[in-house]
């Protein structure tokens, strides 16, 4: 049953990592989450989360790369927990290696998710949006945007969400919608894990050598990334638009 007066919003890649604490974070802010990831099922912990705290989530699965997916997900959520008027472009993938090494499939996967992804969900949503007159994105950019060793394809990505993003504030903002991208640093998650694992470091040595170049001596939690979001989908944000806020404990190179 949808509740009118309850504002409804909808994260990306939200069964884990940065997504699930957002989405956790933004239901106790007050919204009624969309926990939209693959699978459905990978999804039921976080609503579990959110609903024994006394909120109200649905479950979502879809590829975020996929059109048709994308357009019965956001269907569904409008008419099973209200309009959609946040949204916080979270689904990510790494297929990192060294250009003379990086596939075509490793580029176009991560294009897919993280861009297309971006784009999908963006204009699939912007419809309920601009017909409220009100509206927050969030995209997850990266601080590999700025470049980075083993990741032409997503730094690429993250770099072109930052430009997306600009764009969509620069059209959307007449409708009130704001755009913002936040960049995260190392932030402890199964993706950091996994690249870990890839260069062949134990997480805590992987985490302590991460912690020692950073200005706040450690490494980020999915809540400083749930923090920040929570701030920019706030109604009181709504002169802050098209920024990138980089979060990674200190200023970068
Ligand atoms: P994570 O733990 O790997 O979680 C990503 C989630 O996205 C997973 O639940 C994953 O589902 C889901 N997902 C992947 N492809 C999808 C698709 N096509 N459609 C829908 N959902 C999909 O990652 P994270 O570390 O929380 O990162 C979240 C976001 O922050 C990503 O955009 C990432 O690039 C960005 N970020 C992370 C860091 C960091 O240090 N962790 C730094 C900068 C930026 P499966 O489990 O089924 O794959």
């Amino acid at each position: 049953m949808t509740d009118q007066t309850q504002r409804v919003a909808i994260v990306t890649g939200a069964a884990r990592g940065i997504g699930a604490a957002t989405a956790i974070r933004l239901a106790a802010d007050g919204f009624a989450v969309a926990v939209v990831d693959l699978e459905e099922a990978a999804g039921k912990d976080t609503v579990e989360k959110i609903t024994a705290a006394g909120g109200r989530a649905l479950a979502v699965g879809a590829d975020v790369s996929d059109a048709e997916q994308v357009t019965a997900a956001v269907a569904r959520v409008a008419a099973e927990l209200g309009a959609p008027t946040v949204l916080v472009n979270n689904a990510g993938v790494l297929r990192d290696n060294l250009l003379f090494k990086m596939s075509e499939l490793d580029w176009d996967t991560v294009m897919n998710v993280h861009l297309k992804g971006a784009f999908l969900m963006s204009k699939a949503v912007q419809k309920h949006m601009v017909d409220a007159g009100y509206g927050r994105i969030v995209n997850l950019s990266s601080s590999s945007a700025l470049g980075n060793r083993g990741q032409a394809n997503y730094s690429a990505a993250k770099a072109g969400l930052q430009g997306f993003t600009k764009t969509l504030a620069k059209e959307l903002g007449k409708f009130g919608v704001t755009a913002n991208a936040v960049a995260p640093g190392f932030i402890a998650t199964d993706m950091t894990a996994a690249t870990a694992e890839r260069v062949g470091l134990g997480f805590e040595d992987f985490k302590a050598m991460a912690a020692s170049q950073i200005p706040v001596a450690r490494v980020g939690v999915p809540d400083d990334i749930a923090h920040t979001v929570s701030f920019l989908v706030s109604e009181g944000a709504g002169f802050v638009s098209g920024q990138v806020v980089y979060v990674a404990g200190g200023p970068l190179d």
